[in-house]
């Protein structure tokens, strides 16, 4: 019997701006309803890899795969429809209202208007924000309840995979933990598929299944939280968890279980 392909494959992935390699021959997948974190250094190509699934960066040599499709042969627009997308600056459209917003995709598409405040009102109550939100202007909206937006507009569309790059990155620590976890909630609940990228590996470890660790342009290390652990002994993934650990350690002394 033959495996169901992955949700979301990319193989042998090179990508180069002006001659200069950003991606070298990368390799992965991500299975169907996983959430693999992406972290390393910046400039490392993190950004470019997760920009080469929604064609925003095309591959010079490899292909990205989805459900084993190629998206090349898909239609940029469609494909992007297809793939909720959240990064940092949110890009919330500040003369739009909430609900404007976060129907932005299906307006596009010609979704029926009738449906719109009442499926607003869902995603709102999905990324727990109060439904009153929906009339407000998007500059009247805290750094949490804008990112909040941000993800009931990647969700709109009801996409299966969601492209999140460094989306808690603008916020405090701790929204940044309600968040990631009500979003880890959410990406259960509803089947999704998700990349995140951050540089937080702290972070990364609490809310994936899988971490990959980029260096260079390539993948220098791929595993489960907990298989991360057991290579902290390597020197890139050993410097990313050095911090996060060192934190934690201190925190349980201080309470006097260290
Ligand atoms: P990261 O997200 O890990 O910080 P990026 O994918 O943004 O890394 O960048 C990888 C490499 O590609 C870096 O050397 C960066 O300077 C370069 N790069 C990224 N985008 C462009 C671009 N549009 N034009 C030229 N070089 C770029
Ligand atoms: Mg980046």
């Amino acid at each position: 019997m033959t495996e169901p392909s992955p949700r979301l494959s990319l193989r042998g992935v090179t990508v180069a701006y002006d001659g200069h390699r950003a991606l070298s021959d990368v390799d992965v997948s991500v299975g169907r309803g996983e959430f693999l974190a992406l972290v390393g250094p910046s400039g490392s190509g993190k950004t470019t890899l997760l920009k080469t699934v929604n064609r925003l960066v095309e591959c010079d040599a490899g292909a990205v795969f989805i459900d084993g499709a190629p998206v090349q042969d898909r239609s940029a627009a469609d494909l992007r429809r297809s793939i909720g997308y959240v990064f940092q600056d949110i890009g919330l459209f500040p003369h739009m209202t909430v609900a404007q917003n976060i129907w932005l995709v299906p307006a596009l598409t010609g979704a029926d208007r009738d449906g719109r405040d009442a499926r607003v009102a869902q995603l709102l109550d999905m990324v727990a924000l109060p439904r009153e939100l929906a009339g407000r202007k998007a500059t009247q909206l805290s750094g949490g309840q804008a990112q909040r937006v941000g993800f009931a507009r990647a969700l709109a569309a009801e996409p299966q995979i969601v492209l999140m790059d460094e989306p808690f990155g603008a916020l405090d620590p701790v929204t940044r933990g309600d968040l990631g976890r009500a979003y880890r909630a959410l990406h259960d609940a509803m089947g999704l598929t998700t990349v995140m990228v951050t540089h937080d590996m702290g972070e990364a470890m609490l809310l994936s299944d899988r971490i990959a660790v980029m260096r260079g342009g390539r993948i220098a290390a791929c595993g489960t939280p907990a298989e991360l652990l057991s290579m902290r002994y390597d020197e890139t993934v050993g410097g990313l968890l050095a911090e996060p650990l060192r934190q934690a350690e201190r925190l349980l002394a201080m309470r006097g279980e260290g």
